[in-house]
């Protein structure tokens, strides 16, 4: 019995202290030594302290992978970090995101890492971002928009969102649901169903779109203006504004036509947005102008495509106001 106590206290390197601190000075140091051997020694060690330590080194030796699980560990462990130790974590993970060529993703760590930093030198590490300038709000004065909490929008989710740069044109979609029913109530729990659909059925943000039409022919207030949407494809996003008329314009027993009060407000609305933005005829488009799609179906197509030749014709000003 004696001797394996004694094997078992003598084959045990001596180690040295873990750190206890953690500081730029001390968390994000260059390894005095072989940066693997200190890896080894701080596998000894279930502390925030060493775990960050070892998440610099992880992503120091390219290892962006153990990075982001030992920032996850700190972030979620059964003993909650201090705000120093969040920001690092955040930091850190931020960080490996980007040597991933990943930045966005590591975007709320950094914005949180900034807001709760408290070394100097941390902060110094994360400067403010330059924010493209966000789209204004449009003056929609004489159009009454239903509000986000009106029809009890989930809230968004902020780390995957993209600003809206300068708005250049905006497109029309439908819902592709037959819907006729005109009740605030029901419309309010169709935008839920469509905000569910995009956000668990699609894993976006929110609601892809920034505003909807209902058959009673209210505007609701979809994701906000000053992110960037959800509903053309990719690049075909980029300073495009969303707008989706709830129903299924198709031909055939599912389909039926937008109502005459859909389609006054659409040209109020597209009226005042292209004259708030500068957005001339030709950035009007349809859905399946940028893709292989029936959207926003064949009877409302050609009612966006008359929308377009008043504007060039009137001005947007004049189809606002519902005089072309
Ligand atoms: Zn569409």
């Amino acid at each position: 019995m004696w001797f394996a106590l004694s094997a078992c206290t003598t084959t045990r390197p001596p180690l040295d202290p873990p750190p206890q601190i953690v500081s730029v000075a001390v968390t994000l140091a260059e390894p005095a030594g072989d940066a693997e051997a200190e890896l080894e020694r701080l596998r000894s060690f279930d502390t925030i302290a060493a775990k960050l330590r070892a998440a610099h080194l992880h992503l120091r030796q390219g290892r962006t992978e153990a990075t982001i699980d030992l920032c996850a560990e700190v972030l979620h462990g059964v003993v909650r970090p201090s705000a120093n130790e969040e920001s690092f974590a955040r930091y850190l993970r931020a960080e490996a995101f980007a040597a991933r060529g990943k930045p966005e993703l590591g975007r709320f760590d950094r914005d949180r890492a900034r807001a709760l930093a408290l070394d100097p030198e941390l902060l110094r590490r994360l400067p403010v971002p330059e924010v493209p300038r966000p789209a204004s709000t449009p003056r929609l004065a004489d159009l009454p928009v239903q509000s986000r909490s009106v029809w009890g929008a989930a809230k968004a989710n902020r780390r995957n969102l993209d600003a809206m740069t300068k708005v250049t044109r905006l497109t029309v979609h439908h819902s592709a649901v037959y819907f006729r029913d005109t009740r605030l109530q029901t419309c309010a729990a169709q935008l839920q169903k469509i905000q569910r659909d995009h956000m668990q059925g699609s894993g976006w943000a929110d609601i892809g779109y920034h505003f909807l039409i209902d058959p009673a022919g209210r505007v609701w207030e979809g994701r906000e203006l000053r992110w960037q949407g959800a509903h053309a494809e990719g690049r075909n996003n980029v300073g495009n504004i969303g707008i989706c008329l709830l129903g299924n314009f198709m031909r055939g027993r599912e389909g039926q036509p937008p109502t005459p009060n859909q389609v006054a407000t659409l040209r109020h609305l597209v009226g005042q947005l292209a004259q708030q933005y500068g957005i001339g005829a030709d950035g009007i488009f349809c859905h399946r102008d940028f893709k292989a799609t029936e959207c926003p179906g064949p009877l409302l197509q050609p009612i966006v495509l008359q929308l377009a030749r008043d504007m060039a014709r009137v001005g947007p000003g004049r189809v606002a106001a519902g005089q072309p």
